[in-house]
C-alpha cells in the first residue's frame, strides 16, 4: 500500500484519465475527494472507490470559479481531514483553426486547463506548506511540446501548464511540497472518442507503439509521483506517449 493514509484530490475524477487516476490512488491505500460539475456521475465513481474500502467524497465544482474552488477544497479537508496529494486533470478541447477561433472557445479552454490549474493549486498548497507534505501532478499534454494545428488554445494551456508546474516546484520545495506533470500522449477516453476514424489512424501512424494509451498507464505514473519514492522529483514533466514524442 504505496499510499497508506494519505488523502487526495482528483479533479475531473468522473470520467477517464482523472477517474482511473483516483481509482488507482485508492487501491494504493489513499482516501479520495473527486472534483467535477456533473454530481450524478461523480457519485457514480464515489461508489467504485468506496468500493476498495477506501473513504470517498464527491465535490461539485467548476475549476474555473474561485469562490466554488476554495469550497470544495474546504469540503475535501473537513470531510477527510487534510490533503497530501492533488491532480489537477480536469480539461477540456475546443478545437479549430486560430483562424476561426471564437474568444469563448479560447476562454474555456484555458479557464479551465490553466487558470483552474492555479486556483486550485492555490487553494492545496495552504494546505500542504502547513502540513510541510504535499504531491501535485498536474495533467498537461504532449501537445504542450509539439503544438498542434486545430489546438492553438489547448497547446497554450498545456504548454502553460508546464512552466506554471516549474515555478510552482520552485516555490514550495523547501516546505517538502512537490510539483510535476504528467503529459500524455493519445489515451483512449471520451475526449479521443469524438475524433474521426481518419484522424485516428493518422495518429496511430505516428506513435512507434501502434496504439493509443490507457487511462490507467496514466494513473500508474501518477502514483509513482504521489508516492514518497518520488520524494526528491519535483519540477518535472513526464512523457507517456508509446514513443510519440521523445
Ligand atoms: P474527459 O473528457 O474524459 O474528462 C474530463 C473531466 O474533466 C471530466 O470529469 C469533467 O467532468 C471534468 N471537467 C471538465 N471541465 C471541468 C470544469 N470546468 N470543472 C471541473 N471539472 C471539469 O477527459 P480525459 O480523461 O481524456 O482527460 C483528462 C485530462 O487529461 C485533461 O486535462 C486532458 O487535457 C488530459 N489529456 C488527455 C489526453 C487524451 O488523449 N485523452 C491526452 C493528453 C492529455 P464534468 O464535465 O462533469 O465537469
Amino acid at each position: 500500500m504505496l499510499l497508506r493514509d494519505r488523502v487526495a484530490l482528483v479533479t475531473g475524477g468522473s470520467q477517464g484519465i482523472g477517474r482511473a487516476c483516483a481509482l488507482v490512488l485508492a487501491e494504493a491505500g489513499a482516501d479520495v475527494a473527486i472534483g467535477g460539475r456533473n454530481l450524478e456521475k461523480l457519485n457514480a465513481v464515489v461508489q467504485e472507490l468506496q468500493a476498495t474500502g477506501r473513504r470517498a467524497v464527491a465535490l461539485q465544482v467548476d475549476v474555473t470559479d474561485p469562490a466554488q474552488v476554495k469550497a470544495a477544497f474546504a469540503e475535501c479537508v473537513k470531510q477527510l481531514g487534510k490533503l497530501d496529494i492533488l491532480v489537477n486533470n480536469a480539461g477540456v478541447t475546443k478545437d479549430t483553426l486560430l483562424l476561426r477561433m471564437k474568444v469563448e472557445e479560447w476562454d474555456t479552454v484555458v479557464n479551465t486547463n490553466l487558470k483552474g490549474v492555479f486556483l486550485c493549486t492555490q487553494e492545496g498548497i495552504k494546505v500542504m506548506l502547513r502540513q510541510r507534505y504535499g504531491r501535485i501532478i498536474n495533467i498537461s499534454s504532449v501537445v504542450g511540446q509539439t503544438g498542434n494545428a486545430g489546438q492553438t488554445n489547448y497547446a497554450a494551456s498545456k504548454a502553460g501548464i508546464e512552466g506554471f508546474t516549474r515555478s510552482v516546484a520552485q516555490e514550495v520545495a523547501s516546505r517538502n511540497v512537490t510539483v510535476n506533470a504528467v503529459a500524455p500522449g493519445f489515451i483512449a477516453t471520451a475526449m479521443t472518442d469524438v475524433l474521426g476514424d481518419a484522424i485516428k489512424s493518422k495518429l496511430l501512424e505516428k506513435i512507434p507503439m501502434g496504439r493509443m494509451g490507457t487511462d490507467r498507464e496514466i494513473a500508474g505514473a501518477v502514483k509513482f509521483l504521489a508516492s514518497d519514492e518520488a520524494g526528491y522529483i519535483t519540477g518535472q514533466v513526464l512523457h507517456i506517449n508509446g514513443g510519440l514524442y521523445m
